[in-house]
């Protein structure tokens, strides 16, 4: 598989570590408010990276954080803990906020079809974790401790801006407009490992540590949660695009100079969900959940393969109009499904020349618009309805748009509509006129279908012969 690697800036041929088992570790989300579409995007995307490596044959070991704690409302260390605005919001105490928002996080992934990661970990689960990388980090003299706060000391590193060659002075923690530099930074870009003293005292949630009674900052859950579980080598690390700086870039500093080695090889970000007037975010106030979606009628699912439409490395502009599309193109292959009869043998030649254009698509950089198209090509191939689909829920393993299950499901609904409908009565005057019109009786036939219309119904006459409905 051929996956666009942000270190590099490349296309890269995708190599585990070890054959046998691929590490990805993904960054959760902060559970303070719902998870808005844009947000779900990411997970998404990430969610058929895994299934994709999945169904290529690999074992995969995907770990997630839940950040409960440490993120502050602006990257660059400053502002309030985001957990701490959402208690007040609400009135609840962090913990509850946390739970709340985990169990919600939760249920949006399972409406959207999104495997929930082998291992799931609240950053407020991990402290000793933290100590320890933190306290290594001091004795190697990576880091330093000033005003009350350990910082990372980025002048060790050979090269801090990893992901791509911004320009510091846009970018530098400390300098950007509306931030104010913290003055114990021995370097614009060092960050705050552990923190015993912020400008906000009521922290709701602190621990004991070597320097004080704090609690840790944001970029060391996932570095520390990722090796508890996943060791010191990591194959992929994801997360949504806004994460490569700081987040990630920190996420390497501390990292490497923790292990001495080298940590991830393969970063894989997905691109913002935007609506026309900009970035969807929380902090803007209104946006959309899956909820929301859902209370206006549409199926997650029409979300999913909106998302699935478009190449993970592309921004996505969110719009109704462009939801409806993809809720339109869902239903339309859904009833296309539906009409195949899964009676007879599947024909495995032709079974594997349709996998191999599925196939083809993931291993180019997860091309999921193209995975799609391979669906409909299977709907136009030449082979019988068993091989389509045996060929339909392969794929679906990989895309999770329920296809299978959902024509199987409308096949129903209609054959109960029918079967509900059904009038011997009626389809005996029906058939009465198919034979006077058959002997040219025409007056026969105009009569049984006045006599139908003024019980109500109509026939619809159709290629393969006269139907009826109740008008
Ligand atoms: P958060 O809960 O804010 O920590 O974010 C959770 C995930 O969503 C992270 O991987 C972010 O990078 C990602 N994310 C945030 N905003 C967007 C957006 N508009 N489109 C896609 N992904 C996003
Ligand atoms: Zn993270």
């Amino acid at each position: 598989m051929y996956l666009y690697n942000s270190l590099t800036h490349k296309k890269e041929l995708f190599v585990p570590n070890d054959p046998n088992l691929v590490k990805m570790y993904t960054c959760g989300p902060t559970v303070y408010h719902y998870a808005h579409i844009g947000n779900l995007r990411t997970y998404i995307m990430e969610d058929v990276l895994e299934k994709s490596l999945r169904y290529l044959g690999y074992n995969v070991r995907r770990v997630m954080n839940i950040t409960d704690v440490g993120h502050l409302a602006s990257d660059a260390d400053t502002g309030e803990d985001k957990m701490l605005k959402g208690a007040k919001r609400e009135n609840k105490t962090v913990m509850d906020i946390a739970r709340y928002y985990t169990e919600a996080f939760k249920a949006d992934c399972q409406k959207l079809n999104i495997k929930w990661p082998d291992v799931v970990e609240p950053a407020t689960n991990c402290i000793d974790e933290y100590i320890h990388m933190v306290q290594t980090l001091l004795d190697n003299g990576k880091a330093y401790f000033a005003g009350g706060n350990v910082y990372f000391d980025t002048s060790t590193l050979e090269k801090y801006y990893v992901f791509n060659d911004h320009d510091e002075e846009d970018l530098a923690v400390g300098v950007r407009e509306g931030v104010e530099a913290d003055t114990n930074k021995k370097n614009k870009n060092d960050f705050v490992l552990w923190f015993t003293k912020s400008k906000f005292e009521d922290q709701a949630l602190k621990w004991d540590s070597p320097w004080g009674v704090g609690y840790p900052g944001w970029h060391i859950e996932c570095s520390c949660i990722s090796m508890k579980h996943l060791g010191e080598d990591l194959d992929i690390h994801a997360g949504g695009i806004d994460n490569a700086f700081p987040h990630h870039t920190n996420e390497i500093a501390q990292s490497e100079s923790f292990l001495g080695h080298k940590w991830c090889n393969y970063w894989f970000h997905v691109h913002h969900l935007n609506t026309n007037d900009g970035k969807m975010s929380k902090s803007k106030g209104e946006f959309l959940t899956v909820s929301l979606l859902q209370s206006k009628g549409y199926d997650p699912m029409a979300y999913r393969l909106f998302c699935l439409q478009s190449h993970y490395r592309r921004n996505l502009v969110f719009s109704w109009e462009n939801l409806d599309n993809a809720a339109v193109a869902y239903e339309k292959l859904v009833a296309k499904i539906a009409t195949l009869n899964a009676d007879g043998a599947v024909d495995e030649a032709a079974l594997d020349a349709l996998k191999s254009r599925f196939v083809g698509a993931l291993n180019g950089d997860l091309n999921t618009s193209l995975a799609i198209t391979a669906v409909y090509d299977v709907l136009k191939a030449k082979c019988n309805d068993a091989t389509k689909l045996a060929a339909i829920k392969d794929f679906d393993r990989v895309l999770s748009l329920d296809l299978i299950a959902a024509a199987e499901a409308l096949a129903k609904k209609q054959a109960e509509e029918e079967a509900a409908n059904a009038d011997p009565e009626i389809d005996a005057l029906v058939a009465a006129r198919t034979e006077a019109k058959k002997a040219k009786n025409w007056a026969e036939a105009d009569r049984i279908r006045d006599e139908l219309k003024a019980r109500g119904i109509e026939i619809i006459d159709t290629p393969q012969g006269a139907k009826w409905r109740k008008v």
